[in-house]
Parts: structure tokens; C-alpha cells; sequence
């Protein structure tokens, strides 16, 4: 299945120089939504870890689905003010703008594996924020997948040799 075909490109959005990476047509089309997910799952079952990490919102719908098929649990990482417990917080750079993430401080036991999970890998900043979330708190991040992969930011820079599993590429 041409998965790319299900991509809406959306010009200057959220701001001027962007090309917004769009996956509502993708998610709402049920053979595409499952056919993608099971991509994914399919690379990442080869891998051995316990959780999936993800940043709301879009990064849910995404890492969700990958943890309840593998049998894995899930912890989220959230945007400030939204997490009920004691956080864990990291500030970064993204493609348009700064952030600040926040892990539950007890989400993950000492040694825990880890496979992150997000919609879009555009610089890499997100997903290197939380590799630092999820070694502040003890565990350790084995891989990483992502829905698309933006090769023209050359996010596996900042990544290093994390194992990086993404079926759409631009
Ligand atoms: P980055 O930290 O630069 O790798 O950006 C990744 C995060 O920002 C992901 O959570 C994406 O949802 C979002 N994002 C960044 N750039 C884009 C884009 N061009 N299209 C869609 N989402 C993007």
C-alpha cells in the first residue's frame, strides 16, 4: 500500500517555510491506519523492550495501538501542567518553536526497555527529549519509530545510532 498517498502536505503550517506532514486522512482510512500500524509493528517486534513512550497528542494514536498489539505498557509523556503526579520535565528545540515535556517521575522501574513512538520525525528533537525523559527516570531506550521520517532535516544526527524505524520517508 502506497502509505504516502495518505499524506496531506499542507504548505507554511504552523508557520511560514513549513510543510505540515498532515496524518488525519491517513488515520481516518481504516485499511491505511491498520496497514501502517502493522508496518510498524511488524519492525518493532524485533526489538526486546517493556513500554512505549509517547508525546501527546499525535504520538498517542501512533504508539497506542503498537503497545495493546505487542502486549507492551504504555506511558505517556505530556505537555506541562496536564501529567496528576509528581513530573520529570525536559525543555527542547522543535522545527517551529520551543517545548517543554513531562514524564511521571515513577512511569518507568530502574532498567525498564523502552521503544519511543511519535507520528512525525522532523528534527529529532522531540524524540531525543524523550530519550533524556526516559533516562532521567531509569530506563533505557532500545528504538525508536515514527510514522514518517523527514530525511532533508537529518534528524538521525541528533539521534546518534538509535535504531529508527519509519515506513514513510521524504
Ligand atoms: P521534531 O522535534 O523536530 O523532530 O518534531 C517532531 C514533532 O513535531 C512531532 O511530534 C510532530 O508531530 C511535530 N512536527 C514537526 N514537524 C512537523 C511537520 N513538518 N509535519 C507534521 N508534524 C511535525
Amino acid at each position: 500500500m502506497d502509505l504516502k498517498s495518505f499524506i496531506r502536505d499542507i504548505p507554511d503550517f504552523p508557520q511560514k517555510g513549513v510543510i505540515f506532514r498532515d496524518i488525519t486522512p491517513l488515520i481516518k482510512n481504516p485499511e491505511a491506519f491498520k496497514y501502517a500500524v502493522d508496518t510498524i509493528v511488524e519492525e518493532v517486534k524485533k526489538f526486546d523492550f517493556d513500554l512505549v513512550v509517547c508525546p501527546e497528542a499525535r504520538g498517542f494514536i501512533i504508539g497506542a495501538p503498537i503497545a495493546y498489539l505487542l502486549g507492551k505498557g504504555f506511558v505517556p509523556v505530556r505537555k506541562p501542567g496536564k501529567l496528576p503526579y509528581k513530573t520529570v520535565s525536559d525543555t527542547y528545540e522543535l522545527e517551529y518553536g520551543k517545548a517543554e515535556l513531562h514524564i511521571h517521575e515513577d512511569a518507568i522501574q530502574p532498567g525498564q526497555k523502552v521503544l519511543i513512538v511519535d507520528d512525525v520525525l522532523a528534527t529529532g528533537g522531540t524524540a531525543l527529549a524523550l530519550k533524556r525523559l526516559v533516562e532521567k527516570v531509569g530506563g533505557e531506550v532500545v528504538a525508536s519509530a515514527f510514522l514518517i521520517e523527514l530525511t532533508y532535516l537529518n534528524p538521525r544526527r541528533l539521534l546518534n545510532n538509535l535504531p529508527i524505524i519509519a515506513p514513510i520517508k521524504y
